[in-house]
């Protein structure tokens, strides 16, 4: 069985080394431009025709080659990046592997000028299909060009896989504005079929580039993040709840400026807009992450879009945390649907009758129909009975921007579940159901920091449940006692359910273990404890929350709406439905056709 194994040519090393480098003619643009800016460049032109199949020119002012290296560009792992193994452990340039150019050059036709500054003439080399053809000495700026033709003509396969000219030209254009995005002292410059795409003049900061790249509707709903963990640093820009995309395609992650894709990040940005965006939608963000290079490996993934973190979890609990800090405080925005609810006057806790009430007061308000009638102040009261019923004591806060509820006059409810107001931006419409429902949830997030206290059942009851949700019950037992909720497995079909959290007291039973048991049934492995977390308190919430359907007065509307403004995200519901909806007055005179 000998005479089998042979030792390929190296130009058929070459062409398979180029099928995991050189997938694509975005592929081409990308390795090209990340040279420019090992280079030093801080000028990079990119010219491509018809979608980058055609030709790919890109230009730049960096260090240039000189003639002795040019011949050596082509060689299969010469690289002037490293010159140890170690050293990739230690790298700031985005090559280092000497792979890219002879793989290009191996599956197309590649022409290279180039000058260093000081020398007095350039080089131009030209290679097809991996053979070097010349390489001649010429007059050229400084700095190095390489124009790229003819690409896939000797791998017909290859070429079969490209999708249409669009398709290839907008992943050209991804892979220059995630380099611009991480690079803002560069100015990027791309022109398509002879016409000016995109130009970034240098940018000073991060931010100026991220506005200029992502669009001013990204910036105007954007807010900053910025935290640090033993030797990581996060900083970036995340969208606000209401901009939301179909696809996770605008969530860009840089580790030490190297645009990566990242499952684990991705999921810990996700985890943290989980009840706050609707399903099936996605945020935007421009995460930078710098590390240590000795805690991450970017030698990976042939491309490096991969890398490995040498402790993923820390970093997933990084980016979501911060970003689920950043989110809840960050400032509402006014110019939305959705108003930030401010109440000026703050109403007085309601006396308490019995002491064993002392709690539910103190938790504030709303959890039950009972409490909320009495967290409602005299004083509110009596201004009612002053026959100013539905006046909500107008007045913008001062200095402050957030519309006030004490600027909005109660209009009254809308079908038993919206609450109406004339605001001073427009008719505002809330729903009952989904605000209530927010700010129980966050309540009960807040107090599940410590364990939520519960209240025995008069009658413990019995609720049956299928083998499948059974299993996932006796595995959260212990979760579920902390959250107030004190379930016993019952048999083989069934649970019995003793206690409840006791600042909701009017939940049934039934109602909330069956929900609980469709949410962490949902998807079909068990989800880690935080989620199975938030489901169940999102289950409990929705359940406590007042229904549509329900009459209010107007001192219960007073009493929630001071509730929604003390409570972060209250833009919208835990499933990112909106709680607010804003008509404009020129919305409405558009429709009355005064406009
Ligand atoms: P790598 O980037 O991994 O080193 P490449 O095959 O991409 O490998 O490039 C090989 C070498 O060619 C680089 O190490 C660099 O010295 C040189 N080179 C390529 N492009 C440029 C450029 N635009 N300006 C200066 N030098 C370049
Ligand atoms: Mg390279």
């Amino acid at each position: 069985m000998s005479g089998h194994i042979v030792i390929l040519s190296e130009d058929i090393a070459n062409k398979i080394a180029a099928g995991e480098v050189v997938e694509r003619p975005a592929s081409i643009v990308k390795e090209l431009v990340e040279n420019s800016i090992d280079a030093g460049a801080d000028d990079i032109r990119v010219e491509l025709e018809k979608g980058g199949y055609q030709s790919i020119l890109v230009m730049d002012n960096g260090s240039g080659i000189e003639r002795e290296d040019v011949a050596l560009v082509f060689e299969r792992h010469a690289t002037s990046k490293i010159h140890d193994f170690a050293d990739i452990y230690n790298i700031s340039s985005f090559g280092f592997r000497g792979e890219a150019m002879p793989s290009i050059a191996s599956v197309a036709h590649v022409e290279l000028l180039t000058r260093r500054k000081d020398d007095p003439a350039g080089t131009k080399a030209s290679v097809t299909a991996g053979i070097i053809k010349e390489i001649v000495p010429i007059g050229c700026p400084a700095g190095t060009q390489i124009f790229v033709t003819k690409i896939f003509e000797n791998v017909p396969a290859r070429r079969k896989f490209l999708k249409t000219e669009a398709t290839e030209q907008s992943l050209c254009i991804d892979a220059i504005t995630r380099l611009a995005l991480a690079h803002p002292e560069i100015r990027f410059k791309v022109m398509v079929n002879g016409r000016e795409f995109f130009a970034a003049p240098a940018a000073k900061d991060t931010n100026e580039r991220i506005s200029m790249v992502m669009g001013a509707d990204f910036s105007a709903h954007s807010i900053s993040v910025n935290a640090q963990k033993n030797n990581a640093v996060l900083a970036g820009f995340i969208s606000r709840p209401e901009f939301t995309r179909s696809n996770s395609k605008n969530i860009f992650l840089f580790v030490n400026k190297r645009f990566v894709r990242d499952n684990s990040v991705t999921h810990a940005v996700m985890s943290a807009y989980r009840q706050i965006i609707e399903a099936r939608r996605y945020p935007a963000a421009v995460l930078f992450l710098d590390l240590p290079p000795a805690d991450v490996d970017v030698n990976v993934h042939p491309a490096k879009m991969e890398v490995r973190f040498k402790d993923s979890r820390s970093i997933h609990d990084l980016v979501s945390q911060t970003i689920a800090q950043s989110l809840a405080t960050a400032p509402t925005d006014k110019g939305n649907f959705a108003y930030r609810l401010t109440m000026r006057e703050k109403m007085p806790a309601p006396a308490l009758r019995h002491p064993q009430e002392k709690f539910l007061s103190d938790s504030s308000g709303l959890f039950s129909r009972q409490n909320m009638q009495q967290a409602i102040s005299a004083d509110l009261l009596s201004r009612s009975v002053a026959g100013k019923e539905k006046q909500l004591n107008i007045a913008e806060s001062a200095g402050s921007k957030d519309v006030s509820f004490a600027n909005a006059r109660y209009l009254g409810q809308f079908a038993d579940t919206y609450l109406v107001f004339a605001g001073p931006d427009g008719l505002l419409v809330i729903d009952q159901h989904a605000a209530h429902e927010r700010i129980i949830l966050e309540r009960l997030k807040k107090s599940s920091a410590q364990r939520i206290i519960s209240q025995p059942l008069l009658l413990p009851e019995v609720v049956s449940l299928n083998p499948g949700q059974i299993n996932l019950f006796a595995g959260s037992i212990d979760l579920l006692q902390e959250l107030g909720l004190e379930v016993e497995i019952f048999g083989r079909d069934a649970v019995v359910v003793k206690a409840l959290p006791a600042i909701l007291p009017n939940i049934q039973p039934r109602e909330v273990i069956a929900d609980i048991a469709d949410q962490l049934s949902e998807q079909n492995q068990m989800p880690d404890l935080l989620e199975r977390k938030e489901k169940i308190l999102a289950a409990l919430a929705c359940r406590a929350a007042i229904k549509a359907n329900t009459v209010l007065s107007a001192a219960e509307v007073a009493a929630l709406c001071r509730d929604l403004e003390e409570t972060p995200y209250n833009l919208t519901c835990p499933h990112g439905r909106p709680v607010s909806v804003n008509f404009s007055l020129s919305e409405i005179e558009r429709i009355f056709k005064r406009k």
